[in-house]
């Protein structure tokens, strides 16, 4: 039934024999791929959506709006067993704006902030921090064991505002295993993994990232936030960072991105229609192991950049052991109409994003030409 429902919806029949009849698989990790029934319904609300015609035109002050965020935040307060003293705002700005506004809201008279520099969204973080002023201490760095392991955080002083961790380093392909055990309240970047695992949220004191890799797309940073932690800063808050002002508002200051909540709603019922969090998380972690194994069958051909201590289920990034294979690697992906594998800019090579929505199929296909090269190499 793979393309199904979109078949039934899909005006465009070439496109839909392009994307499906050719399978085309794409393991890119900037954008998470939809579920085919996600698509055919955001494809329709598009063009028939009650009382308005398109979800397009759905005002963000309607009865009709506020009731979608209403029902958003219960199907994330349900599917994370999110306590009633947090808020959940669904806001502009991606997670490159949550790193200042972390930041800001957070922050205390003491104006301490800890950090962690696991990768480049972690130093990020840090950069963003550092811009408000604030004395931004990095605890622990991977820097120089280029990010593939996550350094331990041991006696965290309890001066610290906050802890921020990044859980998922999406470039190196690492993951916290468990979160940091600390006195300090913890912020996390849960960007890259939103929704693929349990997380004890109690011992957060904020929670944040953008929606497009697990979640819908691109446009929409989620914060989960204890109330109670808010309001204690000494710096000014400018309104559209202020998360406050968000909470005195039925969470829309100013005009959301109303479709990219849309289509998030379209994700979280799916989502909780397959069996939520722990079926996301038993589908990761059964389609990583089946990746990593295959990886390591051929220690000649691939390294794997991640210790084995803190592997991702959601970025596996790996190297060719002989770059003279490159263009040969490459060519035989884009024969088998494999896209994404280009490890990020800053770092290179291989890297695989794995989504709730990746098929059997795909996984079966990408060990299959893992194998076939290692063994037309070896
Ligand atoms: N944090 C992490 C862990 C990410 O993976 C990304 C994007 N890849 C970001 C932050 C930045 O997100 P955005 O581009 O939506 O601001």
């Amino acid at each position: 039934v793979h393309g199904l429902f979109l078949l039934a919806n899909v005006h465009d029949l070439s496109k839909f024999l392009y994307f499906y009849a050719v399978n085309i698989s794409i393991f890119g990790a900037s954008q998470g791929l939809l579920p085919d029934l996600v698509l055919a319904e955001v494809q329709e609300a598009i063009l028939d959506f009650p009382k308005y015609g398109s979800v397009l035109y759905l005002p963000h002050r309607s009865e009709e709006f506020l009731a979608l965020v209403l029902d958003c935040e219960n199907r994330w307060r349900k599917l994370m067993d999110i306590p009633a003293d947090y808020a959940i705002l669904f806001l502009q700005g991606g997670a490159s704006l949550g790193f200042l506004v972390s930041a800001l809201n957070l922050h205390t008279s003491s104006k301490r902030l800890a950090y962690a520099e696991t990768g480049l969204w972690a130093q990020k973080a840090i950069e963003e921090a550092r811009k408000t002023g604030l004395f931004v201490d990095v605890l622990a760095s991977g820097k120089s064991a280029h990010f593939a392991k996550i350094p331990a955080l041991e006696n965290i002083s309890k001066d610290f505002d906050f802890l921020h961790i990044t859980a998922n380093n999406t470039v190196y392909g690492t993951q916290y295993q468990d979160f940091p055990n600390t006195a300090v309240p913890l912020v996390a970047d849960l960007t890259s993994e939103w929704l693929t695992r349990k997380i004890p949220v109690e011992k957060f004191a904020l929670l944040y990232g953008g929606t497009q890799k697990h979640v819908g797309i691109a446009g929409l940073c989620v914060y989960i936030v204890k109330k109670d932690l808010l309001g204690r800063g000494v710096l000014p808050i400018p309104n559209v960072l202020n998360l406050q002002n968000y909470i005195n508002n039925q969470g829309v200051y100013h005009t959301p991105n109303v479709f990219a909540i849309y289509v998030m709603q379209r994700m979280l019922c799916y989502l909780e229609s397959q069996g939520g969090v722990a079926f996301a998380n038993e589908k990761l972690q059964q389609n990583a192991k089946q990746l990593y194994q295959m990886l390591e069958k051929f220690p000649s051909v691939y390294h794997l950049h991640a210790d084995e201590s803190c592997r991702s289920v959601v970025n596996i990034v790996f190297f060719l052991q002989n770059q003279k294979h490159q263009t040969d690697f490459e060519q035989m992906l884009a024969n088998n109409n494999i896209l994404g594998l280009q490890g990020h800019r800053s770092f290179g090579g291989y890297r695989i994003s794995l989504y709730l929505s990746t098929s059997p199929h795909q996984i079966l296909q990408m060990c299959q030409v893992l194998q076939d090269f290692a063994l037309k190499v070896s």
